[in-house]
């Protein structure tokens, strides 16, 4: 009988102890404050920049949304950034991705100070996250830590095998689950044999983007599912793993819709939350 692991569930958990400590930090004068920088139209953004906005509603935390037409040039980005960056109440600055093609996604991430990059994705942070000495983690790996803690899945001496490598799930997990003292490989499309490396692992994470892409004869009897993947199938969302199939095979799988997914903004709940403490000197 496997554990289907409910991220809705954890995620609310987590959030009351966010919403706690902000109580707290607010009693003592201090706010906690996130801006969020859209720039366009695109409807996944919007859906994504409305349930952070919600989230921060939710948990106390102060929000600014600044949605900038599809057109913005870099250098007005770039100053918006700057000005975000100066001023004292906003803790955490956040620029919804992906940009318009005309705008530099690299120089972007660049320009927002490294201790306000709740995404973590600014290179001194990933440089931090490499060298295990870190306040800020991508908020989806850093949510499926948080799920296999709260599920006790320990992770030392594990196999664990990461499919995908991007830089905003792939590569940061890896470098979690290394910290975490698992034994790691990560996938990509020049794999070989990609099967038989999934078949040796205890822990599998999919962060693909194909639905049905991870099936039953690719996973040992008893393993760990973190199915990290969102994809539309018939206007319907599901993950990377064939759930049905593959479930009855694990000790433990998360599901899509409900899983890692509600993870994911709470994380960068929590990474605004931390961003305000060390601000404030609460955090040495
Ligand atoms: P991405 O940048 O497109 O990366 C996909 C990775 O999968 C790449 O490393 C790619 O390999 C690999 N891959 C693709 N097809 C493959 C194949 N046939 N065989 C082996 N490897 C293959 O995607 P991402 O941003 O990491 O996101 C992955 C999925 O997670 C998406 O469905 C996304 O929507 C979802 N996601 C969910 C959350 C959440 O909160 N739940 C957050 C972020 C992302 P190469 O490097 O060789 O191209």
């Amino acid at each position: 009988m496997y554990k289907r692991i409910d991220g809705k569930a954890i995620s609310a958990d987590v959030r009351a102890g966010i919403a706690e400590e902000v109580k707290a930090l607010n009693q003592q004068g201090v706010s906690v404050g996130l801006a969020v920088i859209i720039v366009g139209e695109d409807p996944a953004s919007k859906i994504y920049v409305a349930n952070k906005k919600k989230a921060c509603a939710a948990l106390g935390i102060v929000s600014e949304e600044y949605a900038l037409p599809e057109d913005t040039d870099e250098a007005t980005l770039l100053h918006l950034i700057d000005e975000l960056n100066h001023r004292k109440e906003i803790n955490g600055i956040l620029c919804q991705l992906p940009l318009p093609k005309h705008l530099d996604e690299k120089k972007v991430i660049n320009a927002i100070l490294p201790a306000k990059d709740v995404d973590a994705f600014h290179p001194q942070n990933v440089g931090h996250i490499m060298i295990g000495d870190f306040d800020f983690v991508p908020c989806t790996p850093a949510g499926i830590i948080e799920m296999l803690h709260h599920e006790d899945i320990s992770v030392e001496g594990k196999n664990c095998v990461v499919l995908g490598r991007s830089n905003i799930v792939g590569k940061p997990m890896a470098m979690l689950l290394m910290h975490e003292n698992g034994t790691v490989t990560v996938t990509h499309r020049k794999t070989k044999n990609l099967k038989e490396v999934c078949l040796n692992a205890d822990i599998l994470v999919s962060s693909v983007g194909k639905p049905n892409f991870v099936t039953a004869d690719m996973v040992k009897e008893g393993a760990v599912v973190i199915d990290v993947g969102i994809n539309r199938v018939d206007g319907k969302v599901c993950g990377d793993v064939d759930f049905d199939r593959v479930a009855e095979k694990t000790s433990a799988i998360t599901p899509v819709p409900g899983g890692v997914g509600p993870m994911t903004i709470t994380m960068l709940m929590k990474n605004t939350l931390t961003a305000a403490k060390r601000q404030n000197g609460i955090l040495k």
